[in-house]
């Protein structure tokens, strides 16, 4: 039972609730007015430019920039990128980046932000977004964004891009441009970021063992240039490519690249050949359910030469499995570690050349010191020698000058 002010934030909560979910399916049904506006080439093609601009600014930007730090940029790309990320109507960058460093903390275990594992299809796709457990960001997680007030203040207002955005449409396109030109863009937008949420937790393969349920997916890694190797990325979050091979093709990596040419991002980390090599199944990387494991590929591989002795081989398949399972729990290990490291390094670096600045401050002041008092000891010494001087002048005989 809550009583006093918890049951008046939980109705304030529903309040909330209510408003978000009636301005999300408005969103949607504002789609149909194409009707009545009609569905012009022009638009059309406002509506393909703007999904493309903002996937790009979602999975470049929120995801692989403000969630993982995997490439640099200076401050104010830092917030045209947060600014554009936000056109999207996903909510702000804080909100946005603490959830989801939450995803991968919690990958498919029964406190993720949204498994489909866990919780089902609908649920991970949009359900989450209406949860109470998830209105407020974690501000904890996200203390190296938190420290730019341009990123605190984008966050509190993300409303104002988005609608922003609409307006321009629809002042320079009319309404046309804004049904479909913004809102059938800005909805694709949505569930096409929403399926790695929800599908790429379930439909796909698996090339690397993760602990948890993401995929490789070419069809939504299409749709979400390049996110769809989800898999890639649950196995290594460090890296600002998510196709690991040239065949997996990461139009936002492409872009990224691109922009890395005329100095607009830079540092674009990869992952190292060791982490791309460590394959669960070399040889049947389809064959994500056949119930067998790297081992016994392995095991077959020298079969029917005289392992038929089935207890010698199952106590071989065991070892097998627990040295893979054991190494894959280590790498996994490994890259949450760096990842933590990135983070920490950033705070370091901070501190340590905040040090550094007070004490050449203190260093100088020192120098002055010991320079004022060499000088005065020079003046002192200077005025004994005049007054020796004097005194040897004056005594013998009379000054000469
Ligand atoms: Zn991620
Ligand atoms: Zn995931």
């Amino acid at each position: 039972m809550s009583t006093g002010k918890a049951a008046e934030r939980d109705s304030q909560w529903v309040w909330n609730r209510n408003l978000y979910m009636a301005r999300f399916l408005v969103f949607h049904l504002i789609c149909l007015a194409a009707i009545w506006t009609g569905v012009t080439l022009e638009a059309l093609a406002i509506c393909g430019i703007l999904y493309a601009v903002r996937m790009f600014a979602v999975t470049a930007g929120y995801h692989r920039y403000f969630s993982h730090r995997t490439y640099k940029m200076n401050r104010v790309m830092q917030f045209l990128m947060a600014a554009l990320a936000e056109t999207s109507a996903q909510k702000g960058v804080l909100w946005w980046a603490s959830h989801h460093r939450h995803h991968h903390k919690h990958s498919d275990d029964p406190e993720d932000v949204h498994s489909p594992v866990q919780k089902g299809f609908w649920y991970s796709h949009v359900g989450w977004l209406f949860d109470p457990d998830w209105a407020d960001t974690d501000d904890k997680r996200v203390k190296d964004l938190a420290r730019y007030p341009e990123l605190v203040w984008l966050d509190r207002w993300h409303i104002l891009p988005p609608t922003i955005l609409g307006v321009g449409i629809w002042w320079f396109f009319g309404w046309a441009g804004l049904i479909v030109g913004f809102f059938w863009s800005t909805v694709l937008c949505w569930h096409g970021t929403f399926t790695i949420n929800s599908l790429s937790h379930v439909i796909g393969s698996k090339r690397y063992e993760t602990g948890d349920e993401s995929r490789n997916n070419w069809l939504l890694a299409l749709i979400t240039f390049g996110e769809g190797w989800h898999n890639n990325h649950h196995h290594y979050q460090a890296s600002a490519n998510q196709g690991f091979y040239w065949w997996e093709y990461d139009i936002s990596y492409y872009v990224l690249k691109a922009m890395s040419w005329v100095g607009l991002v830079k540092d674009l980390r990869n992952p190292p050949e060791h982490v791309i090599a460590d394959q669960r199944h070399p040889a049947a990387q389809e064959d994500t359910d056949s119930g067998t494991d790297s081992a016994s590929d392995e095991a077959s591989s020298g079969d029917a030469a005289g392992w038929s002795a089935g207890a010698v081989s199952e106590t071989v398949q065991e070892i097998g499995l627990s040295a893979t399972q054991a190494s894959e729990q280590a790498s996994r290990r490994v890259s949450e570690i760096k990842l933590a490291a990135t983070e920490r390094y950033d705070d370091l670096s901070e501190k340590a050349s905040q040090h550094y600045a007070d004490f050449s401050q203190a260093a100088t002041r020192r120098v002055e010191d010991i320079r004022e008092s060499a000088r005065s000891a020079h003046e002192q010494a200077g005025e004994q020698v005049e007054r020796i001087v004097d005194s040897l002048q004056n005594d013998p005989k009379p000054a000469t000058d």
